[in-house]
């Protein structure tokens, strides 16, 4: 069997050094003799690594004193339901800015706490985020949300919208901690881990301390910022190893040179592919445009703007031949996409350019 390349949009690539710290604490937990999978969550060793997680997220994204950052279980769509019950009481009304598959679940979501607008409507076809000088966001919201890289359709935002006052919520579920942003724009950043810092289970959760106190009644408080800062992630026995996992992951950023590194390399991995889609003569089609491309997902066609499905087919096929996996594109729009999240390596994607340039050439006439 060739040796695997993991392309996959998450659960995904972990960096191999992880792996290795893995192996070798998972029966010894911070020399306790035990494995954390068997330790209390209120013992002083687990207290002192959740002081950590929190510290290199602190350092690695630069975080103002006045955010709480917070570990919360149900992943990415636990948020798309905490979002409205912790904000939407302060006005009753929120903007949701749908650019793909992952705000338009958000909002259709929200809508049952309270009154959505769609500042960008739902379509069926995301290929931009629309100029700002064509949204209406309303002054009155509680907060506008926005999804920062839609995975699925892999449309990113290259820029921070600028919402005049209203507090921005942003899902970083398939960007968090591959490029640097000003956390002191948003009022609350979210995402699930399992894409570019670790593994399922947990939601990191960085939140403005004045958006605190704002849930509604129904908020249950496994899903309440309030409850969860005051408890200091600890309200109930949390997602311990996922959150384990997603510390070693940012140890090993920080280890890379952070976010300034990890920004680099995902410019220039991306771009490897993008060039070669946009150099190929129609043969790759990249339907996004480009001032939006993300440079975690690639979503592509191959063959014709709406994929010839029969070489997409053989395109994953002779792929997989080589160990190049999980590329195919999401049952939505169909095609291939290729996750460059910060654990694939330059040479991983090197091998993928490689067989697509092959696969160019076996099969243009
Ligand atoms: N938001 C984005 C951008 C995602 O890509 C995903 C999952 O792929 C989610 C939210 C949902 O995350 P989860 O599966 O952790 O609920």
């Amino acid at each position: 069997m060739p040796k695997v390349h993991n392309f996959g949009a998450g659960p995904a690539k972990l960096p191999e050094e992880v792996y290795d710290i893995i192996r070798q604490e998972l029966t010894d937990f911070d020399g306790t003799g035990i494995s954390l999978l068997e330790t209390s969550h209120r013992s002083s060793t687990y207290l002192k690594f959740n002081k950590e997680v929190q510290n290199v997220v602190r350092r690695l994204m630069k975080v103002p004193d006045n955010y709480k950052i917070l570990f919360m279980a149900g992943g990415g769509q636990g948020q798309f339901a905490a979002v409205p019950m912790n904000l939407i009481s302060r006005t009753g009304t929120a903007d949701y800015l749908v650019t793909g598959a992952w705000s338009a679940k958000a909002a259709k979501e929200a809508k049952k706490y309270g009154k959505v607008n769609l500042v960008l409507p739902e379509t069926n076809r995301y290929i931009v985020v629309p100029h700002e000088s064509e949204w209406k966001l309303d002054p009155n919201a509680s907060y506008v949300h926005i999804c920062f890289n839609e995975t699925i359709h892999g449309v990113e935002f290259d820029f921070v919208p600028d919402t005049k006052g209203v507090p921005l919520v942003a899902d970083m579920s398939s960007n968090f901690f591959s490029r640097v942003v000003d956390v002191s724009k948003f009022g609350v950043i979210y995402g699930g881990a399992q894409k570019n810092i670790g593994t399922s289970g947990v939601a990191l959760v960085i939140v403005r301390e004045d958006l605190l106190n704002h849930a509604l009644p129904i908020c249950p408080s496994i899903l309440d910022w309030t409850v969860t800062a005051k408890n200091d992630s600890i309200l109930n026995t949390p997602p311990m190893f996922a959150i384990y996992i997603m510390g070693k992951v940012l140890e090993w950023i920080e280890r890379q040179g952070g976010l300034e590194e990890m920004a680099k390399n995902a410019l220039i991995k991306s771009s490897k592919i993008y060039k070669l889609i946009d150099e190929s003569e129609g043969f790759y089609h990249a339907p996004v445009h480009r001032i939006c491309r993300s440079k975690m997902n690639i979503p592509f066609r191959i063959g014709s703007h709406n994929g010839d499905e029969a070489l997409e087919k053989e395109f994953l096929k002779g792929a997989e031949a080589l160990g190049l996996i999980q590329l195919k594109g999401h049952r939505d729009v169909g095609g291939i996409r290729a996750s460059t999240y910060n654990a694939v390596t330059m040479e991983e994607v090197d091998i993928l350019v490689d067989y697509m340039k092959n696969f160019q050439m076996k099969h243009q006439a």
